[in-house]
């Protein structure tokens, strides 16, 4: 049989850290990967991880704090998430950040984007992060990686830990002296477990990775691994209905100073808050049918080459509606003319009093920016809908990354990283705090496995 230190399932963000981190270490290390290429829904992501007190910030004139990043979190969490699991990435965040510097991960870019109170979105380019990776670990002869080798089942030795890997087709077995390492990502992709666990998500786009289906919770759940943050599966508003064919449009034109209307031309949320609320407030709308619309001064904050706010791009796609006035907005998106000059009017006045607007808008978004009044022409409309990006409920693990059981104790040799793991985020989820909990985490578990 074959024979390792540590077994990794999952070859995204989160598994490539811990094999780099480990094998750095010197061990001996299996990587399985279900798909035949690495990077999971690392690579569709947009690349946004949520670091505080970086030298890119202080370059940018930018004042965070690591108890800034954490309130946030835990904000826009809405005061579920396991303390101490964010107390370890405060603790870890800016090492982390240094690390994937030093291993070659380009960062190229800084936004404030969902749930931050001051620009902290640092933004990768996924694929190049991955290959990066790819490259270091094949310069160590003791990291073997497997394409189309599937994690199917884990075993226990006879002490009751686990320590073996049944995997492929055919079914071989893997020994791992140290420990199996969980980085196989959500279930974005498996309607059985969306079915089971989010029935108010039918109809939403599913954009995950195709290997993203739920798998390593299932392997956990075998030897009585707890669940955690179920109740708070969401998905993500943001995406033309398009989205889920090849080109995944999403524009997120609120966050710089649009607003969203209904079928009927009329708001129906705050804008600023996150954008997993506003894709369950978006779901509430009559046929789901929701639209941002902005205008030129919007327009102009545009940033080029951003997954998010690159809206210059919607336009070429031929996604936008753009026009002169709002009665011919209106008329492009079929909603009531004078309700939508009524709604803008409304809001514009409201914003200008500053007191907030009838939905408590009093920035672009969370705590960060100023709402601007929607007057100059031309005017945009982008149809906007929810899309299941990512699932961010899974198994409890404690600081070190090991998956407990029920009562709070660990299952000896069993690791959890990334999108696999639930508890971090609690109800909510801040823009790039899952790659970043990918990075930190993934880091964190070849230490604590390499040091049984
Ligand atoms: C469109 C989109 C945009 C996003 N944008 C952001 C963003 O800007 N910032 C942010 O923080 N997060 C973002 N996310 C979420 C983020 O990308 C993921 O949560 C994160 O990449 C998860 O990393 P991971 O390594 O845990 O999982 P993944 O990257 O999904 O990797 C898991 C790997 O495990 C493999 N695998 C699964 N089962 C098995 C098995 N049985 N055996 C072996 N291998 C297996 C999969 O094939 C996959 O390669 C986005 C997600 C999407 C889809």
């Amino acid at each position: 049989m074959e024979r390792y230190d540590l077994i990794i399932l999952g070859g995204g963000l989160a598994g490539m850290c811990a094999a780099v981190k480990a094998a750095e270490q010197g061990a001996s290390i299996l990587l399985l990967e279900k798909q035949d290429a690495l990077g999971g829904s690392t690579v569709l992501s947009s690349g946004y991880m949520a670091f505080a007190e970086t030298d890119m910030q202080e370059k940018a004139g930018i004042v965070d704090s690591i108890a800034s990043l954490m309130n946030d979190m835990i904000e826009v969490g809405g005061g579920v998430n396991d303390l101490e699991l964010v107390a370890a990435y405060g603790r870890h965040q800016l090492e982390t950040y240094a690390w994937l510097v030093e291993h070659g991960v380009e960062f190229r870019s800084l936004e404030a984007v969902s749930g931050h109170s001051v620009p902290r979105g640092h933004m990768i380019d996924p694929h190049q992060a991955i290959q990066s990776f790819y490259q270091r670990v094949k310069e160590h002869p003791n990291v073997t990686i497997r394409f189309n080798a599937p994690a199917r089942r884990l075993l226990k030795n006879a002490e009751g830990r686990i320590d073996r890997v049944v995997y492929g087709v055919e079914e071989q077995n893997a020994l791992a002296s140290k420990g199996v390492i969980l980085a196989t990502g959500g279930f974005a992709k498996s309607e059985e477990l969306l079915g089971q666990f989010a029935p108010h998500l039918k109809g939403a786009l599913r954009l995950g990775g195709a290997g993203t289906q739920g798998d390593g919770l299932q392997m956990a759940w075998e030897h009585g691994a707890w669940v955690r943050d179920l109740p708070y599966l969401n998905g993500t508003f943001g995406f033309h209905p398009t989205a889920n064919g090849a080109v995944k449009s999403q524009g997120l034109a609120f966050y710089k100073g649009g607003i969203i209307v209904n079928q009927l031309g009329k708001r129906f949320v705050n804008e600023s808050i996150s954008y997993k609320l506003l894709g369950n407030a978006a779901f509430r709308q009559p046929d789901r049918i929701t639209y941002q619309v902005w205008d030129q001064t919007v327009m102009d904050k545009r940033v080029a080459d951003d997954p998010l706010y690159d809206l210059e791009l919607l336009q070429r796609r031929r996604l936008l509606y753009q026009a002169d006035t709002l009665e011919e907005l209106a008329d492009c998106i079929d909603v009531p003319a004078d309700v939508l000059a009524e709604t803008i009017s409304t809001y514009n006045q409201r914003i200008q009093e500053g007191a907030g607007d009838d939905f408590g808008r009093k920035t672009l978004t969370h705590r960060y920016g100023t709402p601007t009044p929607i007057v100059k022409a031309p005017f945009y409309a982008f149809e906007t809908t929810v899309a299941m990006l990512a699932t961010y409920a899974g198994v409890a693990v404690d600081p070190s990354t090991r998956v407990l059981n029920p009562y709070g104790e660990p299952i000896q040799g069993l690791y959890a990283i990334g999108e696999v793991v639930g508890g971090f985020h609690g109800a909510g989820y801040m823009t790039g705090s899952s790659l970043g909990k990918a990075a930190v985490f993934g880091r964190l578990a070849a230490v604590a496995a390499l040091a049984e």
